[in-house]
């Protein structure tokens, strides 16, 4: 295990952990973007023989004093065979490794923070003992939007294929379950801010600390070439044009704060800033 990327943001230190990485179908990745435009992108030898495309499983270990704040959980380890072979695979199920590697033991974790509740961002939430799914984190206070949460309990025909109850029901069971409505700061300096389209409910979450911002992107882009071209939008987004418009709103706010970026499907660590030239935008990562 690779030691986890830091940052600070100012009174913020950030690891990037990591859960390992999935195996998505490249064109549902990039939606309406013809193969012929996203192919060059990505690299003909980064497409495996199935079309699909390794998207990372990246999350934040956010600490200041004895806060520790963990943004996104990864796919977890609870998926049988089918789950695994068929809907997600890949390689993943890491990320208690690269917490400890981060110097970090679950029972110090204070807070988690899931941007929404498909399998890929909230798979750690939960872990299986004997019979029962209990929080993995036992003294963390779990932040879940409320709509995302009620779409996540209550899924239709389309969304029910990604949700999966062990993730989050144990959280209200145990009690760690805290719902917000819309925009909140939970934490001094931690905002929870909806940017809404891949759900209805999806939200990014931004660390703001002596004049300097990060952002955990969540699935405003899968890719970082997503986060240049504002139309370029997954498949996957129940309410396409509803993202189209927070990604600008985002976009905006990042070019103006000098923003660090972190794209949780990009390459580990994921981490840039979006820069912005003659109309042009254009990922730096760091
Ligand atoms: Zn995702």
């Amino acid at each position: 295990m690779h030691e986890p990327a830091t940052y600070r943001v100012g009174d913020f230190d950030i690891a990037i952990v990591s859960d390992g990485h999935t195996q998505l179908d490249g064109g549902a990745v990039f939606g309406l973007v013809p193969r012929v435009m996203w192919e060059p992108i990505v690299g003909r030898e980064n497409i495996d023989d199935q079309y699909r495309i390794s998207l990372a499983l990246n999350c934040m270990a956010v600490r200041r004093g004895d806060d520790v704040i963990l943004i996104e959980t990864g796919m977890g380890d609870k998926h049988g065979p089918q789950v695994r072979e068929k809907i997600f695979p890949g390689d993943y199920g890491y990320l208690p490794q690269s917490l400890a590697s981060a110097g970090i033991e679950f029972g110090a974790v204070t807070a988690v923070v899931n941007t929404h509740l498909h399998a890929d961002h909230c798979g750690w939430n939960t872990v299986r003992r004997g019979d029962s799914v209990v929080p993995t984190f036992p003294n963390a206070r779990y932040f879940i939007q409320a709509g995302e949460y009620e779409a996540a309990t209550h899924p239709n025909e389309r969304t029910k294929g990604t949700y999966f109850e062990e993730n989050f029901r144990p959280l209200e069971t145990a009690g760690q379950l805290e719902l917000v409505d819309g925009e909140r700061e939970i934490l001094p300096g931690v905002h929870f801010i909806p940017a809404p389209g891949h759900t209805a409910d999806h939200s990014i979450v931004v660390l703001q600390s002596r004049g300097e911002t990060a952002i955990c992107l969540g699935d405003l882009a899968h890719n970082a070439v997503q986060i240049e071209r504002a139309p370029w939008i997954p498949a996957f987004d129940i309410l396409p044009l509803v993202s189209l418009e927070s990604k600008k709103r985002m976009a905006e706010r990042a070019i103006r704060d000098n923003a660090l970026l972190v794209c949780v499907h990009e390459t580990v660590p994921g981490v840039g800033h979006l820069q912005e030239t003659n109309g042009r935008r254009t990922f730096v990562r760091e």
